[in-house]
């Protein structure tokens, strides 16, 4: 089984979900008393939010390279960027490190793929939503067509990360304003739902959509349990 290394703390409250995640799901593949092998290293959110606001990037890149040292001469096989947000540096990390780095919008492309979508609806924060490099992997390297909510809603999305998910308030009106924005996503021909956030989960799922919902955190701890257990069914 190879180790996991999870880059996390982007925020702390959906990594703890990949961390309960990666184990859950090696746990069912492999038999009860089965856990994942894995390291995390939490950054300071309080800092990187500082930094993603002021165009800090640089700096971002920086702290994320190096907390991939601290996984890579820990033992670990792979990289697992615990966010969306942050794969905007995805491949400045991946030039500074020899482990491959699990990007997020791919595995969730591929899921999205197997179910025969075209064209699908994201949520996430503003930099992930209004930039290219989450939207721009899709469209280029898988053929999706993203659709996404007008700037107002867009704005609000965003607050509810930062100001409550983030922070662990999962407040039942926020419930209510996702509903309704992927309500307009489907209405404006989504056929999918990318929760492109990893803290969505936190407060919406499926029950909420009328159409498929891509949970982000979980199909990436997924490709990260496939990628730990490849060597155990090849070697
Ligand atoms: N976890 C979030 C994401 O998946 C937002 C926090 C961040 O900016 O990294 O995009």
């Amino acid at each position: 089984m190879r180790v996991i290394g999870l880059i996390g703390g982007m925020s702390w409250e959906s990594s703890s979900e990949y961390y309960r995640i990666v184990n859950e799901v090696t746990r069912a593949r492999l038999g009860p008393l089965y856990s994942a092998k894995s390291l995390m290293y939490p950054v300071n959110f309080h800092e990187i939010e500082a930094m993603q606001r002021s165009g800090r990037w640089d700096e971002a890149a920086a702290v994320l390279i190096d907390a991939a040292g601290r996984l890579e001469r820990g033992g670990a096989a792979c990289l697992v960027l615990c966010t969306n947000t942050m794969h905007k540096l995805a491949e400045e990390v991946q030039s500074a490190t020899r482990l491959p780095l699990l990007h997020i919008a791919d595995a969730t492309a591929k899921q999205i793929k197997a179910r025969g979508i075209r064209k699908v609806g994201l949520l996430g924060t503003a930099f992930t939503v209004e930039q290219d490099f989450y939207k721009g992997r899709l469209a280029k390297r898988f053929g999706l067509e993203v659709v996404v909510p007008e700037t107002s809603k867009q704005q609000l999305v965003h607050r509810i990360i930062y100001d409550e998910l983030c922070q662990g308030k999962v407040l039942p009106e926020s419930k209510v304003y996702y509903t309704e924005i992927m309500d307009g996503l489907i209405d404006d021909g989504a056929e999918g739902i990318i929760l492109g956030c990893t803290e969505i989960m936190l407060l919406v799922g499926q029950t909420e959509s009328r159409v498929p919902v891509f949970d982000t955190t979980r199909i990436h701890a997924e490709a990260a349990v496939d990628f730990a257990l490849e060597d155990l069914y090849v070697n």
